[in-house]
């Protein structure tokens, strides 16, 4: 796919730091550093495939910078994985946690493969052959890796058995997002809709809506927008429209959430099931006043973003608006709680689980939301405050708040 220069992410990713770190006064060198990771792996897996043959996979990992600590992030399975995409998701990845302020450079890594046409076995080989493969550069003190698109629990627990069997001693430290008879951490699975739904209570208070009388529309029914949806029923909001990759449904008297969630299937996929829907890009342009992309990338554009309804925009999904799009929306007054923000729910409980793993004691799943909500908010309010006092937007403001604290290590460390 050819894409234009504002929908490539790596470069939209690039545009921003580069402005954030102009703004914060550091110089082009740093720049230079910080456009790319300082470490790019590309392996070949090869795997014994049921019918016999062997299929050699290609897998990427990037390590963004680790000028703050080890670096973090997410493995996808997905036949669209590209190198561009994985570096850019690990430049998201120490903008993340550095808005957060947890103790991370960003990783990030994947594998270009389609595991809704692949078995139980062959994801197993897969999962074990990668971690074959980057086994020297990875670790609970280097690069700790994490599910993402298409990977669960299950592909954590076989990727930490193989790195436990290499290195010959229990690691749980290793990699994050595990069962939780295996060291995970409770309220990890809902880890990134709980952020999202933080944060827009957050955003209704600056907005003085109240939760009751708020209308929330969520593109995307998997993972992030159903327990979303589930959350922001549950806190009283009206969920108006939902949508999945085949079409939307809307109700401006509120959608029956509980039967929508018990009849999706394992994919997210649930308005087979009804006569009547809207397309997605009908669904974005409904009255509401949040509205949460939790779907794929560039989903708001120049072309839609004068006609969205919602006064406050929170980005579950990464990348789902353009920059062109968030200035159009910045400027007609819309509240947009950027995705290296929002989505951070998932990074964070992560880290709860590596501090976890590392001191061997567990806690409950009321401590680490109360714990979350107290890292989310603090860096909302870090970032509205950059947003205001420097009359930036909020993804730019989020960026700065992130990538500072990246440039003052790689400063402090002497490397520029
Ligand atoms: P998922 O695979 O569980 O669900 C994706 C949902 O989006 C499904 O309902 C699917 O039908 C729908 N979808 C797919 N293609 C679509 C299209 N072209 N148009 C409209 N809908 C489409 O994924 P998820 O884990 O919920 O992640 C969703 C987004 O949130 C992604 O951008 C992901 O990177 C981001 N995110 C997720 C997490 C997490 O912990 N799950 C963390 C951070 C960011």
């Amino acid at each position: 796919m050819n894409l234009g220069e504002s929908e490539n992410i790596l470069y939209s990713t690039q545009t921003v730091i580069k402005e954030a770190l102009e703004k914060l006064g550091f110089g082009d060198d740093m720049f230079d550093l910080l456009k790319e990771p300082l470490r790019l792996f590309k392996v070949r897996i090869p795997v014994l495939m049921d019918n016999g043959k062997v299929h050699v996979f290609t897998g990427f990992r990037a390590q963004h910078n680790d000028a703050v600590g080890p670096t973090k992030g997410g493995v996808r399975f997905h036949p669209d994985v590209t190198e561009d995409e994985v570096k850019a998701l690990s430049i998201w990845m120490s903008l993340k946690c550095g808005i957060t302020d947890i103790p991370y450079g960003g990783g990030k890594g994947g594998i270009i493969c389609d595991p809704r046409k692949m078995s139980f076995k062959e994801l197993e080989k897969l999962s074990r052959g990668y971690v074959r493969a980057i086994s020297q550069v990875v670790g609970p003190s280097k690069d700790i890796p994490a599910p993402d698109v298409m990977t669960n629990s299950q592909i954590m627990a076989w990727m930490l058995d193989e790195y436990s069997r290499i290195r010959e001693f229990d690691s749980p430290g290793f990699i994050t997002g595990k069962p939780l008879v295996l060291g995970g951490s409770h309220g990890r699975e809902t880890a990134t809709a709980k952020g999202v739904s933080i944060m827009i209570k957050e955003a209704l208070i600056k907005k003085e809506i109240d939760i009751l009388d708020a209308k929330v529309v969520i593109q995307g029914f998997g993972n992030a927008g159903s327990y979303l949806a589930k959350f922001m029923h549950e806190a009283g909001a009206k969920v108006v429209g939902i949508s999945d990759v085949l079409g939307g449904l809307y109700d401006p008297n509120g959608l029956d959430i509980d039967f929508l969630i018990d009849r999706r299937d394992s994919f997210g996929t649930v308005t087979n099931l009804f006569k009547k829907t809207i397309s997605n890009q009908e669904l974005l342009e409904m009255d509401c006043d949040i509205l949460v992309p939790a779907a794929i990338e560039n989903q708001i554009t120049v072309d839609n973003a004068e006609k969205i309804k919602a006064s406050i925009l929170v980005e579950a999904a990464n990348g789902p608006t353009t920059l062109e799009a968030t200035q159009i929306l910045s400027d007609r007054g819309v509240l947009l709680i950027p995705d290296v923000l929002a989505s951070a729910g998932g990074v964070i409980v992560s880290y709860f689980e590596w501090v976890q793993n590392n001191q061997g004691y567990y806690w409950s799943e009321e401590e680490v939301h109360e714990k979350l909500e107290k890292i989310m908010i603090r860096a909302l309010n870090k970032i509205y405050q950059t947003h205001q006092t420097r009359g930036v937007n909020m993804r730019l403001a989020a960026y700065m708040v992130g990538v500072r604290k990246v440039a003052e290590a790689v400063k402090y460390r002497g490397w520029i």
